[in-house]
């Protein structure tokens, strides 16, 4: 029986020994650089993510600071147009002013001033000469400078409105310049009224975050600032043109205006950056977010310290490997099983293969043991058969010379009566001739004829009676009759015989012999029991009787076929054969299926 499972080879067993270190060495680096690369991923994706939510975040609140620089600067945009229609700041320009008229213009424009909380109010004649002004009693008077160079002026004089910011030539002061043309009533330009708005405020106001807020004019100069160290650098080169400018319009007057070095490193749109700076405070990166003032021709700038959180970028990043390595080992066990099935399949076939030959080459050596068994037993029957016969052959000539007697004296009736022996002799001789012509032959494979079983012991215990008889063995029957069943009653008588004899030469040598033989029903089976008194198998022998040429008889006696030929036979005709042992010998059964069949009466 093939009974040992077979080994199943790894997936490894399939590479040459010096390939798989190098392979798993492959394979580990391949998982750990996809693990790395996983993680680095989404570490960017989780950093970039959350750089843009902080983008959107700071760009809402530059909307804020813008409007709140654009609500400053409209509150007093209005305020020079209507203080030049004061009739009396009008009449200031109209003639050359006396000290005690200027005295009241400064004073009215201070005044004025304080009430509407702006930085300075000033009123220029036509040369751009300030003729009053609201910081008149201040060491930095405007009184008596000509502000005619300052651009608002040259625009209020063409345009009717002028602003500029600037840095004060004579206050040193940052400050936004509107202005609003004085004109006669036929529309001759008198000069101009201007009103000057400092951030001071304002910039303090926005130094309470932490954000940078800058802003810039048109040519990229930062004037406004929450920290210091940023006011009058610039965003970008200036060309002649614009020094020229600066250097006529004094806008920044003595300011050095250096270069701020930056670099963009991430761009998310038109106005908004990641930039590494090399601000006051050293380099750093910031997020860059920008808002054009279209109004005024600046730019509002927010620079804000990245706050991406280390743990959530490192959580993103362990949790993206987690994921890598799980769909690796997924993968990885879900192929292993795969290539297991395959080769658990292809191993099952193989061995299916192995058994379907075995089994051929079983059935071909059993055909053949059957065969040669069948001779052998031929051989032991024809020198049963050949003792069997010369008895009653010395009887019958001894009988038929007594019948020769009687017919001579005339006594017809002892004569009939000295016939009936020789006739019985004769009918039992016929029988064992009648047996011994279809033994020897090969019964055609597959012959299930219906049968009893019982009668196949009746059978088998009448060729062997002699031997019986002459070995005084007492035998005991317990047959179940008719025990249908399906087969080829010759096959089947052959088993018994071995049996038989088995039993027969166990219980040789004892003094009192016994055979037992019982036939019933189990369930769907028939049983059929061979016991004797001989003293059984050896335990260490009972998994080997059926074994062919298994053998514990002398040389000569035993062919060790006997077993092996009628375990084939049960098998073939569907049922089974088994050995064990009971008190004092061994007992046989031989198990077949019951065929109830009801046979047809001809
Ligand atoms: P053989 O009779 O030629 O030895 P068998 O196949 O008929 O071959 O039997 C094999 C062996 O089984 C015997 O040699 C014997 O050892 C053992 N055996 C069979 N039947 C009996 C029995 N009734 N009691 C004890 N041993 C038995």
């Amino acid at each position: 029986m093939l009974s040992c499972a077979p080994v199943l080879p790894t997936v490894y067993d399939a590479m040459p020994a010096t390939a798989r270190p190098l392979r798993l060495t492959l394979y580990t680096l391949l998982i750990v650089a996809g693990a790395v690369l996983a993680a680095a991923l989404a570490m960017r994706h989780a950093e970039r993510q959350a750089l843009e939510e902080d983008a959107a975040r700071a760009n809402q609140q530059l909307a804020l600071y813008a409007n709140s620089l654009h609500t400053l600067i409209d509150r007093y945009r209005a305020l020079p147009a209507v203080l030049a229609l004061d009739p009396e700041l009008r009449a200031g320009l109209n003639a050359p002013v006396s000290p005690e008229q200027q005295d009241v213009l400064n004073r009215k424009l201070e005044k004025i001033n304080g009430a509407a909380q702006s930085s300075t109010l000033e009123l220029l004649d036509h040369t751009g000469l300030a003729v009053a002004a609201s910081n008149w009693r201040l060491p930095s008077s405007y009184v008596g400078h000509n502000y005619g160079f300052r651009p608002y002026f040259s625009q209020t004089r063409t345009q009717g409105t002028g602003r500029f910011y600037a840095v004060g030539v004579t206050s040193g002061i940052p400050g936004y310049f509107l202005s609003s043309a004085v004109t006669r009533d036929n529309g001759e330009f008198l000069g101009a009224m201007v009103v000057k708005l400092e951030f001071p405020e304002l910039e303090r106001e926005w130094r309470q975050g932490t954000d940078t807020l800058l802003v810039s004019d048109a040519r990229g100069i930062i004037f406004i600032a929450n920290q210091p160290g940023w006011r009058y650098r610039t965003l970008k080169p200036l060309n002649d043109s614009d020094h020229t400018e600066l250097k006529v319009t004094r806008q920044y007057d003595k300011q050095p205006l250096t270069p701020l070095v930056y670099q963009s490193k991430r761009r998310f749109d038109d106005n908004s950056d990641l930039a590494r700076v090399e601000g006051p405070d050293g380099t750093a990166d910031y997020l860059w977010e920008s808002l054009p003032l279209p109004a005024e021709g600046w730019t509002l700038h927010l620079l804000r310290r990245p706050q991406v959180a280390f743990e959530d970028s490192r959580n993103a990043g362990l949790a993206a490997a987690g994921s890598w390595l799980a769909l690796v080992f997924l993968l990885l066990f879900l192929n292993q099983r795969w290539r297991l099935a395959k080769m658990r399949q292809r191993s099952r076939e193989e061995l299916e293969q192995l058994v379907e030959e075995r089994t051929r080459d079983l059935r071909t050596a059993q055909d053949g043991l059957v065969q040669s068994a069948k001779l052998a037993a031929l051989g032991q029957m024809s020198a049963a058969l050949a003792h069997e016969i010369n008895q009653p052959l010395t009887a019958q000539r001894m009988q038929l010379a007594t019948l020769r007697l009687l017919l001579d004296h005339g006594r017809i009736d002892d004569a009939y009566k000295a016939l009936k022996p020789v006739d019985d002799m004769l009918t039992r001789m016929a029988a064992l001739t009648g047996h011994l012509k279809t033994f020897a032959r090969k019964s055609p494979s597959g012959l299930r004829e219906r049968l009893d079983l019982a009668a196949v012991v009746d059978q088998s215990l009448q060729l062997l009676d002699a031997r019986l008889r002459d070995e005084n063995v007492s035998t005991v029957l317990h047959l179940t009759r008719p025990a249908w069943v399906r087969g080829d009653a010759i096959r089947l008588e052959q088993v018994l015989i071995n049996l038989l004899r088995n039993a027969l030469d166990a219980v040789h040598d004892k003094p009192c012999k016994r055979l037992e033989i019982r036939l019933e029903a189990d369930e769907q089976l028939w049983r059929l029991t061979v016991a004797d008194n001989g003293g059984g198998i050896a335990e260490e022998h009972l998994p080997n009787v059926f074994d062919p040429f298994f053998t514990t008889k002398p040389v000569g006696d035993g062919l060790g076929l006997g077993l092996a030929v009628s375990f084939a036979i049960a098998h073939e005709s569907g049922g089974r054969l088994s050995a064990d042992n009971h008190d004092n010998g061994a007992v046989f059964t031989l198990t077949l299926p019951i065929d109830l069949e009801v046979p047809v009466s001809c």
